[in-house]
């Protein structure tokens, strides 16, 4: 592990802890442990005190597509736990540099990058970089470093402190809950990263029959990801009718044509993957012709295209490669961003905002031109882009009027892209996800594919286990770490209880029972971080939107989400309190956190 003090410009490197590693294996499971070990309760997340954690996994830098880091720390956006994920090639070079995680504290007193180049690490200072795009700071940084170096920087946007501002590096994104804006009140400009190493493989010919398997597994089905990467995914939302329109106020989209993966096919130049995967998902799309001309990005992603698309009322896709475009360079998170906008045109069309009060832009719903003015505005904290860098729940206090009540977020995070009156295990699973709205951490495909099993997406009853489980056996990706597209192609918890054996030499990993206890271990201290922060039941709660108002039309038509007995019977499925939410102290006993336990019981928690 490497600590980097930016305030004492001190340099550490400590051997990762054996317990550690076994009890929390790697990724989000050591940056959940070592931020609830040493960040001080209630710490403002953009003051020197936080920390930024950035690790890998023990597959990471492997043959097989886990070439993904993690960024954990208290999140301004949310002011609870954050741990928000990136793939391409920086985790890979990371690994080979040597590093299990970087743990970087402090603030520097001038712009800085840090460099890394195996066992040689700078703090360099970055104010020439300052105020650069991330894709010009990451030509830059590598002229001064290394060609090869990875880079992953922050945007304009982060250095604004713009609460959803998130790091990019080879236009992959750690995108969510404000990483980017965490960066920058520590002066950290960007971390670059050259290593010459390799991963030391425990058992390389059981490794490598494993990996013969698991590619065959992949490569012999047609795989949508490959052609369409996840815009293919915006038809199946629509026609299950869960597809959030209009800021969720339908779940249906009268301009699906124009924004679905085959639209998008067509802008399709080439393709991009990250480091050893065989999918290939990167799709790199260009606009040609017309006012966004010239526009490129890698992507959008599905999240991207339902927030700047249907959730903004809006069938132009090239604008949403525009958006998508110059959220990436200007360093904010895509989701956030499109849903903040298509929340303020929500308060527009209501009349609570009047064109005055958004700087004379036609806030409209589908008025694209707008969207995209309203990306810089927020990157440059312009007019109403000031308001609006809060998040959506932020603007809606500052904004009053009513106004939160027409925000879409659990614990202050913008919802994804789905509607959960429509997919009840998989809005659980979002309503008590531990970063707050996050579709990633508990996905229910088996509502949305019927994989790896099949469940009723309309059943109340069971969906609380359903989402305890989900959480757990995501948390096998989060840790090892998977990348969760290719993870969700396959068998992953058996793979992943063979692969780490023969990776890491641990026997214990070997049994899917024990990666899944790892998996609910992390959850709990996860949650007892959040508990620590002051929050309870209370935050586990959707908009009353998803509670009260039955679906309008399509195929989710009628439903409501009936949040009080799904939550109930999570909560016992956890062993948690049921009426604070709170992990019992017998609980966290059992998962073998005793220091947890006694640390909220210190605090009075408990
Ligand atoms: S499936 Fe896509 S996101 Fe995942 S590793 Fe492959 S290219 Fe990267």
């Amino acid at each position: 592990m490497l600590r980097i003090d930016l305030s004492k410009r001190k340099i550490l490197k400590q051997p990762l802890s054996q317990q550690l590693a076994r009890n929390f294996v790697g990724g989000r499971g050591l940056g959940a442990k070592i931020l609830f070990d040493e960040l001080k309760p209630r710490t403002d997340p953009l003051s020197e005190n936080n920390i930024l954690i950035v690790a890998v996994g023990p597959l990471t830098g492997t043959s097989i597509p886990t070439s993904r880091c993690v960024f954990v720390t208290k999140s301004p956006l949310t002011h609870a736990y954050l741990c928000s994920f990136m793939g391409g090639f920086f985790p890979a070079e990371l690994k080979f540099a040597g590093y299990d995680a970087l743990i970087v504290s402090g603030k520097a007193e001038e712009p800085v990058y840090i460099w890394i180049k195996d066992d040689e690490v700078e703090i360099r200072d970055a104010k020439e970089v300052w105020g650069m795009q991330t894709d010009e700071t990451e030509k830059k940084i590598r002229q001064e470093t290394d060609p090869k170096a990875r880079v992953a920087c922050i945007g304009p946007a982060g250095e604004n402190l713009v609460k959803y501002a998130c790091v990019i590096a080879d236009r992959r994104a750690a995108g969510r809950g404000g990483v980017g804006a965490v960066m920058a009140s520590k002066n950290l400009k960007a971390i670059a990263v050259r290593g010459s190493g390799q991963v030391n493989i425990a058992d390389p010919e059981t490794f490598k029959k494993l990996r013969k398997n698991l590619f065959k597994e992949v490569t012999s089905v047609p795989q949508m990801l490959s052609r369409y990467g996840s815009s293919g995914v915006v038809s199946i939302m629509n026609e299950l009718g869960v597809l959030p329109t209009r800021n969720f106020i339908t779940g249906v989209f009268e301009g699906i044509e124009k924004i679905s993966g085959e639209t998008f096919d067509k802008f399709t130049i080439k393709k991009e993957t990250c480091f050893s995967c065989p999918i290939g998902c990167g799709q790199v799309r260009v606009v040609k012709d017309g006012p966004y001309a010239g526009f490129e990005t890698v992507g959008p992603e599905y999240e991207t295209i339902v927030m700047f698309g249907s959730h903004c009322g809006n069938s132009c896709p090239e604008a949403i490669i525009a958006a998508d475009s110059l959220c990436d360079k200007l360093g904010l998170d895509t989701m956030s961003t499109g849903y903040v906008i298509g929340f303020v045109m929500d308060l527009y069309e209501k009349g609570i905002l009047s064109k005055e009060e958004t700087d004379g832009l036609d806030l409209r719903f589908g008025n694209h031109q707008a969207i995209i003015e309203m990306i810089k505005k927020i990157a440059f904290k312009d007019g109403i882009g000031k308001i609006l860098a809060e998040g959506s729940l932020g603007a809606a206090k500052k904004i009053g009027r009513g106004a939160e009540k027409y925000v879409m977020a659990v614990k202050g995070l913008e919802m994804p892209g789905y509607d959960p009156r429509g997919l009840k295990g998989h809005g659980l699973s979002i309503a008590t996800s531990n970063r707050g709205a996050c579709h990633n951490r508990g996905y229910a495909t088996q509502e949305t594919r019927g994989w790896p099993w099949h469940e009723d997406r309309f059943a109340v009853k069971g969906k609380g286990r359903l989402a305890a489980i989900n959480q757990n056996r995501c948390c096998i990706i989060d840790y090892s770490i998977w990348c969760l597209f290719f993870a969700f192609r396959v068998n992953f918890e058996v793979y992943t209880a063979k692969f780490l054996p023969a990776v890491t030499g641990i026997d214990d990993f070997g049994s899917v029972d024990e990666l899944l206890k790892i998996g609910e271990r992390i959850n709990n201290v996860e949650r007892a971080f959040n508990v620590r922060e002051g929050f309870t039941r209370k935050d586990d709660i959707f908009p009353e939107r998803f509670l009260k108002e039955p679906m309008p039309e399509g195929n989710s038509k009628g439903q409501i989400f009936e949040m009080k007995p799904m939550l109930d019977e999570y909560y016992e499925v956890r062993g948690w309190d049921l009426e604070t939410g709170i992990p019992k102290r017998e609980k966290l006993e059992e998962l073998g956190l005793h220091d947890v336990a006694e640390e909220l019981q210190r605090l009075g928690k408990l």
